[in-house]
């Protein structure tokens, strides 16, 4: 598993099946979303003595597992489980943790907007996710009964886009904007499509991974639009990139809408190289360009997911030279208190020499580039 670009990895590397987790018991599937703990634990997924402990975290954060991301779940600690099983840490914070980490609340202007950049704005037309993630960073505010905007909240959401002309980009997020109805979320689009100063609409979703089938034709063609419509599959291991998850989102790529992906650098998941290694190869084999990986916001309560950053930049720099830069994303961090986005690195580029420049290569090996050398 070495090389350049041309390296293949073994398609199991990193997945559930690879970790030096037990073999797993054989359980039922479900049928239907799981949503409390009660179901979590008939489904085996979480043992009976947990029960009251588990309890009281469900009732203080969303939960659901639908089926299809039930079904990857081989222990509930492995990969895909630590993912979406409450857990009792959940209910320990950490000083340093802050119910909106990024400041979504004070960049809001009116209700279901979110206006950090000058060029671009979140919109978040509902609050519902096809899953919880055990480490959101709007686990405060998302779950089942939680903000749908209802007509005319959303009037007012779209009126402040028709009414900010700097605003050329539109993100939808939420919550999943996929969990909208195919009708809702065409109207949305055709409004956000008519105002001649968007040129981008962005569409950020978790459904193609957690419930494919509902990324159904109807779906995918309520995103049709003119204007550049882009999608971004949140996804942090291979084994969710499943033949159904990619059916899905290939019902996207048909109309021409180019696919790209997020994850979060997150303990237990995709912490290890051979796990990033996947998830990365795994995109890019289903035509899904690796966009963000980022550093875990500190939400309340997710600690034991935090990777250290320089833990984070030594993983992507071992992997560095190894797999294709169409599967490199930008590490970033969204710096808490709603001040942006910047890249964490790794770099490359090596300062200390005087007027040379020399940059260090995937193995460490620092090399001076003789042009800029000559120029400074
Ligand atoms: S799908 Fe997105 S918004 Fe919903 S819980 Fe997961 S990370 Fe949060």
């Amino acid at each position: 598993m070495t090389g350049g670009d041309g390296a293949v990895a073994s398609p199991d590397a990193g997945s559930a099946a690879a970790t030096d987790a037990p073999a797993a018991r054989p359980r039922p599937l479900p049928s239907r979303t799981l949503r409390d703990v009660g179901s979590l634990v008939s489904s085996g997924l979480i043992d009976p003595t947990r029960r009251d402990a588990l309890t009281a975290v469900a009732e203080r954060y969303a939960t659901a597992v639908p089926p299809a991301f039930a079904a990857l779940i081989r222990e509930g600690d492995d990969p895909i489980g630590r993912q979406v099983l409450p857990h009792e840490d959940e209910l320990v914070v950490a000083p340093h943790e802050l119910s909106d980490p990024i400041g979504d609340d004070r960049l809001s202007p009116v209700p279901g907007v979110v206006h950090r950049y000058p060029d671009r704005a979140l919109l978040k037309p509902l609050l519902v996710c096809p899953l919880y993630c055990r480490f959101c960073f709007r686990r405060e505010h998302v779950g089942p009964d939680g903000g749908v905007l209802d007509e005319a909240a959303l009037e007012r959401a779209l009126d402040w886009f028709r009414t900010h002309r700097e605003v050329g980009e539109a993100i939808l997020t939420g919550g999943d904007p996929l969990m909208l109805s195919p009708r809702r979320l065409r109207h949305i689009v055709t409004a956000l499509g008519e105002m001649p100063h968007i040129h981008t609409i962005r569409v950020h979703t978790r459904v193609p991974v957690a419930d494919p089938s509902r990324l159904d034709d109807a779906m995918a063609d309520a995103l049709e639009t003119e204007k550049a419509m882009w999608v971004v599959l949140h996804a942090n291991h291979a084994d969710e990139l499943t033949p159904d998850a990619v059916a899905a989102v290939r019902r996207l790529q048909r109309r021409a809408i180019p696919v790209l992906g997020q994850s979060v650098l997150l303990r237990g998941v995709n912490d290890r190289e051979d796990a990033m290694e996947a998830l990365l190869r795994a995109m890019v084999r289903a035509r899904i360009r690796p966009y963000y990986l980022h550093q875990l916001d500190p939400a309340p309560g997710t600690a034991r997911f935090h990777v250290p950053v320089a833990e984070g930049r030594a993983l992507l720099r071992r992997l560095r030279g190894r797999v294709t830069g169409l599967a490199w994303p930008t590490y970033v961090v969204d710096i808490p208190g709603g001040h942006g986005k910047v890249p964490l690195g790794p770099d490359y580029l090596d300062t200390g020499n005087g007027t040379a420049v020399s940059v260090r290569d995937p193995a460490g090996r620092s090399h001076v580039l003789a042009a800029e050398e000559a120029e400074g």
